[in-house]
């Protein structure tokens, strides 16, 4: 450990150069590749004595710094991969420094799952919801799916008599959803309900990703008052179409389910009065995904889950770490642990605590109206040029398009990426070949909308002739 022990001697400097480099990677975002076409060699043997912090950090910049992409960058605009904003970067080294566990709030005499409980009704302040929410941090969106559609799952078993937490599922679980994200599929394969169990539901017509009600009455009615688990979308990633939440709420007056909405990213609408009224009546669901390291803009990997309050004890039936005693009151002795996937965790809570309270609400009502913005002016960009035409209409962020002559969106998605210039991805929608650009990043300006035009007004040209 003799590394080690110097190492501390020297922290002042470890932190110096690792600022620096820090510094220089951000004030340099705007020119750095979104992609590197770079191959590396790994190594597998770990050396004897080690090289200490300072000379790892130059092995590191020689071997991968130089090839690491802008994907925090204002051009980076492949899945939905948001950005990082100051104040997110400052609660994220804290996070590391301090290295919480954040659990209880009493016990082990450390108060930081104070803090994310804070979090989490601050973030119901952002997005307009009510109180009953309990909520918690993940790793990202497909935990968050993960973890509300477990506690759906031990609410369906309720419904029939049954703990499916003690004695594993008995009987099938019925599962509707329109345009369910790749994630939500996932996680029923992972609770044991099976990816290939869930009911399709037909779309709206008119080139819509969002459910169509009158086909979800009559699957409902089919199911003969059985319970069943709904996913709904509040942006889908292709067009970013929303489901109808108030139709939704009026069946869920009249029907027995358990309503989840995967708000990854479109619940961020909820931040801009000019949006809000795609996720209106949002709050009458039973539990809600909603993703940090997307459109909040704060470092990977932060989700949330919202939960309604009334549902804990089953929350906790789902969670319940086996060695602690039963909880009576889930709220007495609270610990994190008894309500989501992990035990150990670190204080995730703490990037999105300071950019809350650095840009407050205002803060993120003009983020969003910003990226929607860009996301506009870049539709237009693609409506008046001859080589390409909208797939959908741009319903918020997100702007999917394709190549009038559509054979060449493989070419043309290829030579725009390798510019390193701009990163988007390909997608299928509505029968054909097209490519997906999504808006949430705090830096994209209309500059950005500018260089990518010209890159790709060149590479249409050039494949066109
Ligand atoms: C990104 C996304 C997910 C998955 O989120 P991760 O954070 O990548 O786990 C789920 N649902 C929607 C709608 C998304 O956009």
């Amino acid at each position: 450990m003799n590394h080690l022990n110097k190492d501390a001697q020297i922290l002042q400097e470890i932190f110096n150069q690792v600022q620096q480099q820090g510094l220089a990677y951000l004030n340099d975002i705007h020119e750095r590749p979104t992609r590197s076409e770079q191959k590396v060699t790994t190594t597998t043997n770990l050396s004897i004595d080690g090289i200490g912090t300072l000379d790892t950090l130059k092995y590191f910049n020689e071997r991968f710094e130089p090839i690491i992409v802008a994907s925090s960058g204002p051009r980076y605009w492949g899945f939905v991969t948001g950005g990082t904003t100051p104040a997110a970067i400052a609660g994220d080294w804290l996070t590391t420094i301090y290295d919480q566990n954040t659990q209880s709030i009493k016990g082990n005499g450390d108060i930081s799952a104070i803090i994310e409980l804070e979090t989490i009704q601050l973030l119901l302040s952002l997005f307009n919801l009510p109180k009953d929410f309990f909520g918690g941090f993940v790793t990202g969106a497909t935990l968050s799916n993960f973890s509300c559609l477990a506690v759906a799952r031990q609410w369906i078993g309720k419904q029939l008599g049954k703990d499916f937490s003690r004695d594993g599922i008995t009987t099938g679980v019925k599962v509707l959803s329109a345009t369910p994200h790749s994630s939500a599929i996932k996680s029923l394969a992972m609770l044991g309900i099976g990816s290939n169990n869930f009911i399709p539901v037909n779309v709206s017509a008119g080139n819509r990703e969002a459910i169509d009600i009158t086909d979800l009455t009559e699957k409902i009615k089919a199911l003969n008052g059985e319970p069943f688990i709904l996913i709904s979308s509040a942006g889908t990633v292709n067009t970013v179409d929303f489901d109808d939440f108030e139709a939704i709420h009026q069946l869920k007056e009249q029907y027995n389910f358990w309503w989840h909405i995967d708000a990854a990213f479109g619940g961020f609408a909820a931040c801009s009065p000019l949006y809000k009224h795609l996720v209106k009546g949002w709050e009458n669901a039973d539990s809600i995904t909603v993703d940090c390291h997307k459109w909040l803009n704060v470092p990977y990997e932060s989700a949330v889950f919202f939960v309604k309050e009334k549902h804990q004890r089953l929350q906790v039936e789902t969670f319940q770490n086996s060695n602690a005693a039963y909880l009576g009151d889930p709220q007495e002795n609270f610990s994190y642990l008894n309500f989501l996937p992990e035990n150990s965790r670190r204080l995730k809570a703490l990037p999105t605590w300071f950019t809350l309270m650095s840009y407050g609400k205002t803060g993120y009502k003009e983020l969003v109206e910003s990226n929607v913005l860009m996301a506009q002016q870049f539709a237009d960009f693609i409506t008046n040029n001859k080589n390409f035409e909208l797939l959908a209409p741009v319903r918020l962020n997100t702007v999917c398009f394709t190549l009038v002559n559509e054979d060449l969106v493989a070419d043309f998605l290829n030579q725009l990426n390798a510019t390193g210039k701009v990163f988007m991805t390909p997608t299928f929608y509505n029968g054909k070949k097209g490519i997906r650009a999504a808006f949430v990043n705090w830096r994209t300006s209309t500059n950005d909308i500018a260089i990518a035009s010209a890159e790709m007004e060149r590479i249409a040209t050039s494949l066109y002739i």
